[in-house]
């Protein structure tokens, strides 16, 4: 009888061990799963962070790209420097040396290149239709003319009390040193409105130079010396002075709102590009 309880005792242990082993197992199994489970879930996020980054950094390539593609795209006109409606004249680069001139009459007392006499005579016209008094008060001049223009500004100012040096630095900026002036190219003209002849800012508010700055672009003029552009041109606002440089380049410039110096810059990048590309 003894025997049959002590055996019934060992094996509601037995079972009982059997059953603790099998909780245990499956602890562990699940434990196990669990881990694998997440590793796989680590591995998943780290891949896609991976193709996010990836995606991350195409697409920025891709901008990049396109920013450079668009960069190239823009210059959309065919001039090039050397194209002598380009012809840059000023402070750092003078009128090339034993550069011609061929002249032709405008406007009965003055002269200009002859190859820009038809558009300003256009332009002039036009003006006149109208109902506006357009009047050239200033064309090509020899550097004879220029320094003597120069001359009597730097002995205004020395008048004045200025040195030397002070009155050529203050003359520079109104009257060009001899050799670095538009108007001994005849390319250049000054144009004020009859009704108001003084050179100073108030033309600008003339009818006329309301017109011309509006219009002078479609005849190929571009008004040379604008007042926000002083630090660059080196030479003060002239509201009177128009450079003939080609209808597609003062349509450029006047959209674009470039001065001259500006212009020619914008070009040389692709020129240089190119060079380099030749190189
Ligand atoms: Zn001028």
């Amino acid at each position: 009888m003894r025997k049959i309880e002590g055996n019934g005792i060992r094996n509601i242990i037995h079972t009982n061990i059997c059953i603790i082993f099998m909780i245990l197992a499956i602890f562990i199994l699940t434990i196990v799963y669990k881990y694998i489970t997440l590793k796989k879930e680590i591995q998943a996020s780290l891949q896609t962070s991976v193709n996010v980054e990836e995606l991350y950094n195409t697409t920025n390539k891709e901008e990049a790209n396109i920013k450079e593609e668009e960069n190239r795209k823009e210059k959309d006109i065919d001039s090039t420097t050397s194209d002598w409606e380009l012809l840059l004249v000023n402070k750092n680069h003078k009128v090339p040396k034993g550069y011609v001139v061929e002249l032709e009459e405008v406007e009965t007392v003055h002269q200009v290149d002859k190859r820009i006499a038809e558009p300003l005579k256009q332009m002039l016209s036009d003006a006149r239709k109208e109902g506006l008094s357009p009047l050239i008060c200033s064309s090509y001049r020899t550097n004879a003319k220029q320094q003597k223009l120069y001359n009597n500004k730097v002995k205004e100012y020395k008048r004045w009390g200025r040195s030397s040096e002070e009155a050529e630095e203050l003359a520079s900026y109104w009257v060009a040193i001899p050799g670095t002036g538009e108007h001994e190219t005849g390319l250049a003209v000054d144009i004020v409105s009859e009704n108001y002849q003084i050179l100073d800012e108030r033309q600008e508010h003339t009818d006329v130079q309301k017109w011309l700055m509006e219009n002078s672009y479609k005849y190929g003029f571009a008004l040379r010396y604008p007042t926000d552009k002083k630090d660059i041109t080196m030479i003060n606002y002239e509201p009177w002075h128009y450079r003939y440089v080609g209808i597609d380049n003062a349509t450029y410039m006047k959209e674009h709102n470039m001065c001259l110096e500006e212009y020619i810059d914008y070009l040389k990048q692709f020129e240089e590009e190119e060079y380099e590309e030749i190189v």
